[in-house]
């Protein structure tokens, strides 16, 4: 990104129409395994996922319509994400009653 403004990370941002499009299936496939944790998975384990998630993304591109192609790219991004989270590179606020984990790699 050329020229780009940083923008302080405790700034309020809306996120862009298709990034929340994208959210929204992310957070009701998170949602629907909500019963298995992350947390505390190395993240060289979770890029091994990474990798099986973006090969099903690839054959949804080569076999399956536009809605099962943006399901892969949600597991891609969910992902990706978790490997954000464990190494401790994202910063939010713990969820009300969640255990707030100490940033550190994983
Ligand atoms: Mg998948």
């Amino acid at each position: 990104m050329k020229n780009a403004v940083p923008v302080p990370l405790t700034a309020p941002i809306e996120p862009r129409p298709v990034v929340q499009a994208i959210a929204r299936k992310m957070e009701i496939k998170l949602r629907a395994n909500d019963h298995k944790s992350y947390q505390g998975t190395p993240a060289i384990v979770l890029f091994r996922k990474l990798m099986e998630e973006v090969a099903e993304l690839y054959e949804a591109i080569l076999w399956k319509s536009p809605e099962a192609i943006a399901e892969e790219a949600a597991d891609v991004n969910n992902v990706a994400t978790m490997i954000a989270d464990v190494v401790g590179g994202l910063q939010y606020e713990a969820e009300e009653g969640a255990v707030v984990r100490e940033t550190g790699r994983a």
